[in-house]
């Protein structure tokens, strides 16, 4: 990835220091490429950042819905795009967010049990949160079937943030 590649500082930090729209928009469509580093952990770590990214998320969601609603009269050869149920991919991107973003925590605070499932908790916090806010908006009438996702991306991080934190007091017993 060239330095060209990337969004110019101003146009990812906001004065106070958080992400601007612009930035979230990239990380909620997948293209944390274009950011610079430290873009996507501080989101993960900022609680205003995440809860911005889960609306932002929910809104590129209405907009693939508007898209998919669209009748496909220009491609009417192509077969239709599969319905998504929900932003999984979204919500995956996010997730993985907070388990980057977690990481450092959880093995910066390699003494205290509490500041880890502080961490832990926190990474879950964000996934709920984009849960919510989609179920909330009420723009998914079948959202109930993706509990099982959100159950099962609850277990990911949790999973993530357990083997972590074991990797980490291995590699101190191993003598690094
Ligand atoms: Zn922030």
């Amino acid at each position: 990835m060239q330095e060209d590649d990337k969004l110019s500082p101003e146009l990812v930090w906001q004065a106070d220091g958080h992400l601007t729209e612009i930035a979230l928009t990239a990380l909620g469509d997948g293209e944390d490429a274009i950011l610079p580093d430290g873009a996507a952990a501080h989101v993960a770590r900022c609680p205003s950042c995440s809860t911005a990214l889960g609306r932002t998320a929910l809104l590129s969601l209405r907009a693939g819905e508007v898209m998919r609603a669209q009748p496909a009269s220009s491609c009417a050869g192509e077969p239709a795009p599969a319905r998504v149920p929900l932003p999984i991919s979204a919500i995956a991107f996010a997730l993985a967010l907070s388990a980057l973003g977690a990481a450092p925590s959880l093995v910066s605070g390699a003494g205290g049990l509490r500041e880890r499932w502080a961490a832990l908790w926190h990474a879950c916090s964000v996934v709920v949160r984009t849960g919510w806010a989609v179920a909330g908006s009420g723009a998914l009438s079948g959202w109930l079937t993706a509990l099982p996702w959100i159950s099962a991306a609850l277990l990911v991080v949790v999973g993530v943030g357990v083997a972590w934190t074991r990797g980490k007091q291995l590699s101190l017993n191993g003598g690094m």
